[in-house]
């Protein structure tokens, strides 16, 4: 998408903070935006791409200071999409062997799928790739909270684009910020044509997002929502 580079890491990429903890890096290519959750000594990492360009990310994470000091990372898959968790067992790898404490975590449909490397879900083939199965050890409910450091984020599953599809909300005292994955993006919702999506689940899922007040909505793919309500309003019309 738009990536300049010729077999190698891209020119520039450049990161979105949103002080004092949230980073997002627009993936590269087919990948999932990743993003960094960071207070402390604990981080969470929100999708991780194809696994494909992830070297790009470590280098920002790296090259930035971003991990330093950190002791834990939770990896948490917004939902069970290759192009959003290929990357989970190489980061992983990178992780550990820089002394970091690795934890996976899900919505508990996207964790059994993960679990079980099911890849007429998983849809791996879709990019020549295979998926490598992997343990899963937090597994989340609707309602639940995910703790980084002392940030809460709040668990919301969303289906629709696929079953296990979630949100994750978090709001620091400066920012009130939602993580989509593919649910919705600016401009457009994710589709619903593929294994265990659902079109009216996914109005439902929608329709329960236009109850938060959101500064900063922040999805699998693309720029930003900077308006969310507005958006929410506009990509729903296109559902009826
Ligand atoms: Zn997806």
């Amino acid at each position: 998408m738009g990536a300049n580079y010729t077999g190698g890491l891209p020119n520039k990429i450049i990161p979105i903070e949103v002080p004092p903890h949230v980073l997002m890096v627009r993936g590269i290519g087919w990948d999932s935006n990743v993003y960094l959750v960071r207070d402390g000594e604990e981080a969470l990492v929100i999708d991780t791409g194809t696994g494909v360009n992830w070297h790009a990310y470590t280098k920002i994470w790296e090259g930035e200071g971003y991990l330093t000091g950190v002791e834990h990372v939770t990896i948490f898959n917004t939902h069970e999409h290759f192009d959003h968790v290929g990357g989970n067992t190489v980061l992983r790898r990178w992780l550990e062997e820089r002394g970091i404490k690795v934890s996976f975590a899900a919505h508990r449909i996207t964790a059994d799928v993960l679990e079980r490397g099911d890849d007429g879900i998983i849809l791996s083939y879709f990019y020549g790739r295979r998926f490598e199965p992997h343990p899963v050890g937090l597994k989340l409910d609707d309602g639940d909270t995910l703790k980084v450091g002392s940030l809460e984020l709040l668990v919301l599953h969303t289906p629709g684009h696929t079953a296990g599809s979630s949100c994750l909300y978090l709001d620091d005292g400066r920012h009130r910020i939602m993580f989509t994955g593919d649910t919705v993006f600016k401009g457009a919702v994710g589709r619903t044509d593929l294994p265990t999506g659902e079109g009216w689940a996914l109005r439902e899922s929608l329709e329960r997002l236009a109850e938060f007040d959101v500064d900063f909505g922040f999805p699998g793919h693309g720029g930003y929502i900077k308006d969310w309500k507005e958006n929410l309003n506009e990509v729903m019309r296109w559902l009826l």
